[in-house]
C-alpha cells in the first residue's frame, strides 16, 4: 500500500492478481423514505392544497392582509424568549443545530415569532403601525408522530401587530379563521373560546392554581408533575384522564380576570356575538406557548374530522414584543393547519369545486412529426393555451390512453401526413369526433372548442 496521500502511479501496470476474489455478496440497498413524520405531498394531493390557498387567497384580499414569509431557520433565542423555555415547543420539540459558523439555529416551530422578529427588524411600524400580516409556511416539531400530528407541517398563519389593544381585532382574528372553515366546506365547527388574563390577574391565579394542583401532586402524570413547577397553566389542557378528573375544583381564570381583562373579553364575546358566531367557553383552553395573554380561541369541528384535533386557534399576545427585546406592542393572531383541514374536509366528504379542464393533449406519430412538437407546444403556450403530452411513449393508442387516463378533452394529433400537409387532427375525446385543420387555424380552432 503506498502510503497515505501520495498520488498512485497509474502508469505503473497493475499487479496481477493473485488471489481468487470472492464472489460478491448481493447487498439489497436500504430502499430511502421521507424522514419520520414529515409527508411527502404527492401530485393527487395538490387539489387540496390548491382549495386551500385559493380559499385563502379570497380571504387575504377581503381583509386586506399581506403576505410575509420569514426564513425557516432563526436564532434559537428567538424561541426561546418569544415562546417560552418552559413551554413543550422549546424544551421537547425543537430541531435545534449548530452551524459551521458556531451559531446555534432551530428549524421554525410556529410562525409568529420570527414575524414579530421582521416586524422589528425592517421597521414595518414606519409603513402603517397596524400591520395586518400572513403566511403559509411549513413549521418543525420533533413530537410524536400520529394522526393529525406530524414533524413538520404547514401552517397559515394570520398576524394583526401594533395599534391598540382593541377587541375588535381579536374578533376580526377569529372571524377570518371561522370564514377560512366555512369557505372550504367544514360543518359543525366548533369554536372554543378563554381569558388567560395579563401580568395584573395571572400571578394570583397561577398560585391559586398551584395550590389546587399541590394538594392531589401524587395523582398527576409524570409530564404535570414538571409542569407544575415549569407552566403550571399547561396543567389544564393535560389530555391524561387522572389529570381531566383533577381539572373539575381547579379555579376557573374567568372569575378571577381584573377587569381591564373581564370587560377585554366581554367586549371580544360581544363582537362574536354581533357576527353571529356561536362559541363555547372552556377554561382547559390555555394553549402552549408563552407569549400569549387575555383572549385564547380553538377551533375544531365535531363529528366526523373531530379525530384530526384542532384546526385552528390562535389569542392575544401583548407581550411577545417586549419579550424579544422591543417596547410593549398589543398583537393578536392565530394559525390553522393545513394537512388538518384538508384531512377534516375528506372526513366530512366535501368535494373540491370541478374545474374544467383546460388542456390540450399532444399526439405524434413518428419521428419526422415528433421533432416539430417543441414549437407546437410554444405556439399554444403563447396563445395560453396549457398542454399536456407523453411523448416518450410511440404509438398512437398508447398516447390516447394517457390522455383518456388524464381526463383531458382535447387531443392535436401529429402524423406523417399531417406534417407534410401542415395540418392537425383535432380530436374531441369526449364525443370521439374529430376534423382535420390547417396548421394556420389550429389555435383559433382549439380555442373555439375550449370555450
Ligand atoms: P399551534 O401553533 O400549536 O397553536 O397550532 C395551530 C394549528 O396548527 C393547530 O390547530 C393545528 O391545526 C396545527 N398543528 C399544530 N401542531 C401540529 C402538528 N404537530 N401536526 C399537524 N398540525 C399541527
Amino acid at each position: 500500500m503506498p502510503p497515505r496521500n501520495t498520488p498512485i502511479d497509474l502508469t505503473m501496470p497493475f499487479k496481477k492478481r493473485t488471489t481468487k476474489r470472492e464472489p460478491r455478496k448481493k447487498v439489497k440497498a436500504k430502499t430511502l423514505t421521507a424522514p419520520r413524520g414529515m409527508e411527502d405531498i404527492l401530485p393527487a394531493e395538490w387539489p387540496w392544497w390548491d382549495r386551500v390557498a385559493e380559499v385563502m387567497g379570497k380571504i387575504v384580499e377581503a381583509y386586506d392582509l399581506r403576505r410575509i414569509e420569514t426564513p425557516v431557520l432563526e436564532r434559537v433565542d428567538l424561541w426561546k424568549r418569544g415562546v417560552g423555555e418552559g413551554t413543550d415547543v422549546v424544551e421537547k420539540e425543537m430541531y435545534t443545530l449548530r452551524t459551521k459558523g458556531g451559531e446555534v439555529l432551530a428549524l421554525r416551530p410556529e410562525g409568529t415569532s420570527g414575524i414579530a422578529r421582521a416586524y422589528l427588524e425592517h421597521r414595518l411600524d414606519k409603513i402603517s403601525s397596524l400591520q395586518k400580516l400572513w403566511q403559509m409556511s411549513p413549521m418543525f416539531r420533533h413530537d410524536r408522530p400520529q394522526a393529525g400530528r406530524q414533524r413538520q407541517f404547514w401552517q397559515i398563519g394570520v398576524e394583526i401587530m401594533g395599534g391598540v389593544s382593541d377587541p375588535f381585532y381579536d374578533a376580526q382574528t377569529i372571524l377570518i379563521f371561522e370564514r377560512l372553515l366555512q369557505d372550504l366546506g367544514l360543518v359543525n365547527v366548533v369554536l372554543k373560546m378563554n381569558s388567560i388574563g395579563c401580568r395584573v390577574c395571572r400571578p394570583s391565579y397561577v398560585r391559586e392554581l398551584e395550590k389546587h394542583y399541590k394538594k392531589h401532586a401524587k395523582e398527576l402524570c409524570e409530564n404535570c408533575t414538571h409542569r407544575l413547577k415549569t407552566n403550571p397553566l399547561r396543567l389544564l389542557d393535560c389530555k391524561e384522564e387522572g389529570c381531566v378528573a383533577l381539572r373539575e375544583g381547579a379555579p376557573n381564570f374567568l372569575n378571577k380576570l381584573c377587569s381591564a381583562c373581564s370587560a377585554h373579553f366581554a367586549s371580544v364575546l360581544e363582537y362574536l356575538d354581533e357576527l353571529k358566531i356561536p362559541y363555547e367557553l372552556d377554561q382547559s383552553l390555555v394553549r402552549g406557548l408563552d407569549y400569549y395573554s387575555r383572549t385564547v380561541f380553538e377551533f375544531s369541528v365535531a363529528g366526523p374530522g373531530e379525530e384530526v384535533g384542532a384546526l385552528a386557534g390562535g389569542g392575544r399576545y401583548d407581550y411577545l414584543f417586549e419579550m424579544i427585546g422591543s417596547k410593549p406592542m398589543p398583537a393578536v393572531g392565530g394559525a390553522a393547519g393545513i394537512e388538518r383541514l384538508i384531512a377534516a374536509m375528506k372526513s366530512q366528504e366535501v368535494t373540491l369545486p370541478k374545474k374544467k379542464d383546460k388542456r390540450v393533449f399532444l399526439i405524434h406519430v413518428g419521428e419526422a412529426s415528433k421533432l416539430k412538437m417543441l414549437g407546437v407546444i410554444e405556439e399554444l403556450r403563447k396563445a395560453g393555451i396549457c398542454v399536456a403530452e407523453s411523448l416518450s411513449k410511440e404509438s398512437l393508442s398508447s398516447q390516447l390512453k394517457v390522455a383518456g387516463r388524464e381526463g383531458v378533452r382535447l387531443a392535436l394529433i401529429f402524423g406523417q401526413k399531417e406534417i407534410f400537409e401542415e395540418s392537425v387532427i383535432i380530436r374531441d375525446l369526449s364525443e370521439s369526433t374529430q376534423e382535420t385543420v390547417p396548421m394556420k387555424r389550429m389555435i383559433e380552432e382549439v380555442k373555439k372548442r375550449l370555450k
